[in-house]
């Protein structure tokens, strides 16, 4: 049994629905979710108006649990039970920290570190996971759906095992992980960077307490990161600790606990006008006030400016680049809005870097961008580029033709889906059956893999709807699933596509379908012929077997019954001949074969031409059988009661 496709290709309702998909900033202090909506990405704010979720999560005795600002309350009441910087965790075995850095109760477990809380062991990957929750429940409810996916940010320093505990935080939040993306290849992203000149970029990403620098290479569509550097222990912070430092001796006091904790909210204060404003004043919390002028700020930051320049430059020399070849640099980060930031970035690399994006978003929205490319809501402009399939994929279709689902040359990674039915009435299992390769005939391509889905609740022949999704994540494997729409059943398969197949392979079997495309295209109408033929004497079969007698007369009937004999011979003919060649010559390929053209054509018209006289013969009794049906739905019924 095999599978008669009902949307046309490339007309299936599936890619042409908007999908809603997100892009994830999990940040260290905070987090953002981002979503593309008529085409412009945005950050989607909470209830109250909130962009930023601050990245803590608080445990309660009773287990429940406060994410973000309401978390972030409960901090200094509960400072072993609330849980900030988890980012810094993930992934992590407790050897890997330095003792002392983290003032939680740490405890060993296997491959990770636990976290000894009031409502028991947590991990790095579950306090990521209930921020990651909360996102996708803001996304959900802003958008009113379920999300088909999310591309998650992480640094582009992260290893493996990193990556891995943030995919698991997601999944464990419900999300489907499209990609996980470098933070600064989304900022690039988010400046259409990949859509412009290849070249050399640096990403600046001064947040509120680590400083991290990338060096990016732009080819063909690709990024690849050349080299990144950074300093975990410098941020924005530290500009209003250096406030704090030049203002205490003024105030000719000490300063500890929480009055130097109310300074350094001043001193933030303070920072982040400066950056608009020439002078601001401090009020001291114990009365009096003092002046700050933009110039003393820039001097007495001076040390802090310089410090950021120390990884950059390694980052530089890493990547093998001098700074006057870079072709742009990208700000990211809160910290990058301070004036001198912009200008000794400018003066190191003697060009202005990109402001036109909020910092603070660049990555969300550039996660947002690459989420919205994935979920195949772009079509195929403007795909970043990573990797490409080297052979188109599809499904084994009614006929033995391939029906393509994903293209040669899709970006990777990459999702599709198309809609199927079933082929006959009551059908309740669909045998699914992947291929690769550029021929329209499934013989002349690879097999892959077959499964299959069962399950299906019995209908007539083109009721149920099949949705097959084809996704190939960025290291080329495909997994393919079913669903039936009304039942929910469903099956899936995964395969890797590329195993075994060598470049000259690919190539072979490029050159194959080029040579053949003539011939492939003759052979697909015969096919499609045949499946028309075969369709229509099982539905003349059914109609006959039930009102044959009741609408048609005998002589009628038996002229039916002789066009259905005139197809079933020509089919039978087609048949034979197809078993014939197959048997005379196993490996011809049909470009070898120019004296089949002729046949393969002659018999596609007479199979035509035995099928549509066949319609012919079948026209008058497809009338009445319409016209009983009529009869049988009004008999009882008023006029009126059926008037329109
Ligand atoms: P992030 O971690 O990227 O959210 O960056 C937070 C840091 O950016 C904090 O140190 C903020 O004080 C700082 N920041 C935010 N806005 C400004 C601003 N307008 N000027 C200077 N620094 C800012």
């Amino acid at each position: 049994m095999a599978l008669l496709q009902i949307a046309e290709p490339g007309r299936a309702t599936a890619p042409h629905q908007h999908r809603l998909a997100v892009g994830i900033d999990l940040g260290t202090t905070n987090s953002l979710v981002a979503t593309v909506q008529s085409g412009q990405p945005r950050v989607l704010p909470d209830g109250q108006g909130r962009m930023l979720l601050p990245s803590v999560v608080h445990y309660a005795a009773d287990g429940s649990t406060a994410v973000g600002q309401d978390a972030q309350a409960l901090a200094a009441a509960h400072p072993l039970d609330t849980i900030a910087s988890a980012k810094r965790l993930i992934g992590r075995r407790r050897a890997d920290l330095p003792p002392g850095s983290v003032a939680l109760r740490l405890e060993d477990m296997p491959g990770m570190v636990g976290i000894r809380t009031q409502a028991g062991l947590k991990t790095p990957v579950d306090v990521g996971a209930e921020v990651l929750r909360r996102l996708r429940e803001r996304a959900e409810a802003a958008l009113g759906g379920p999300l088909v996916g999310a591309v998650i940010t992480v640094p582009a320093y992260f290893d493996d095992a990193q990556r891995q505990a943030t995919k698991d935080a997601a999944q464990q939040a419900g999300l489907n992980v499209l990609r996980l993306l470098n933070e600064p290849t989304a900022a690039a992203v988010a400046y259409g960077l990949d859509q412009g000149s290849e070249g050399v970029y640096v990403v600046y990403d001064l947040g509120g307490g680590t400083f991290d620098v990338s060096v990016l290479r732009l080819a063909r569509g690709v990024f690849e990161v050349l080299a990144t550097a950074g300093d975990a222990m410098l941020g924005g912070d530290d500009f209003d600790r250096a406030i704090v430092d030049w203002w205490l001796p003024q105030t000719g006091r000490d300063a500890g606990g929480a009055e130097l904790a109310a300074l350094l909210r001043e001193a933030r204060i303070a920072k982040e006008r400066l950056s608009s404003q020439g002078t601001v004043e401090l009020r001291h919390p114990a009365g009096g006030s003092l002046l700050l002028t933009r110039a003393v700020f820039e001097a007495v930051t001076a040390g802090l400016i310089a410090r950021t320049l120390v990884p950059v430059r390694k980052a530089l020399r890493d990547a093998g680049i001098r700074a006057d070849e870079v072709d742009g640099i990208v700000l990211v980060g809160g910290a990058t809005r301070m004036p001198q930031v912009r200008a000794a970035v400018e003066r190191h690399f003697g060009r202005a870097p990109y402001t036109g994006i909020d910092p603070d978003q660049a990555v969300a929205l550039g996660a947002a961008i690459q989420a919205d490319q994935l979920a195949g809501n772009r079509g195929a402009d403007g795909l970043l580029l990573l990797d490409v399939c080297p052979l188109s994929l599809g499904l084994e279709t009614m006929g033995g033709l391939v029906e393509k689902i994903i293209p040669r040359n899709a970006t990777l990674p990459t999702a599709r889906a198309q809609d199927f039915t079933t082929f006959k009435d009551g059908q309740t299992a669909m045998s699914l059956h992947v291929v690769q390769g550029e021929r329209e005939l499934v013989a002349e391509c690879r097999s892959l893999a077959r499964f299959t889905l069962h399950g299906i609740p019995p209908m007539t022949a083109g009721a149920a709807r099949i949705r097959v999704t084809f996704q190939v994540d960025a290291d080329g494997l495909l997994g393919v699933s079913a669903v039936e729409q009304i039942s929910g059943v469903h099956a899936h398969i995964e395969v890797k596509p590329s195993y075994g197949l060598s470049n000259e392979h690919v190539v072979d079997m490029l050159r194959s379908a080029i040579g053949a495309a003539e011939s492939d295209a003759h052979a697909r109408m015969a096919r499609e012929a045949q499946v028309d033929a075969r369709r229509l004497l099982d539905a003349t079969q059914a109609a006959l077997h039930q009102d044959g007698d009741a609408l048609l007369s005998p002589p009628e009937q038996q002229a039916i019954v002789a066009a259905m004999q005139a197809v079933s011979d020509q089919l039978e003919a087609v048949l034979t001949d197809a078993q014939a060649r197959a048997g005379e010559q196993p490996d011809q390929q049909p470009d070898q074969q120019p004296n089949g053209q002729p046949d393969l054509l002659a018999q596609r018209d007479a199979l035509r031409a035995a099928t549509e006289a066949l319609n012919r013969a079948t026209a008058t009794f497809a009338m009445r059988r319409m016209d009983a049906g009529i009869r049988a739905a009004l008999t009882g019924r008023r006029v009126e009661q059926v008037a329109v």
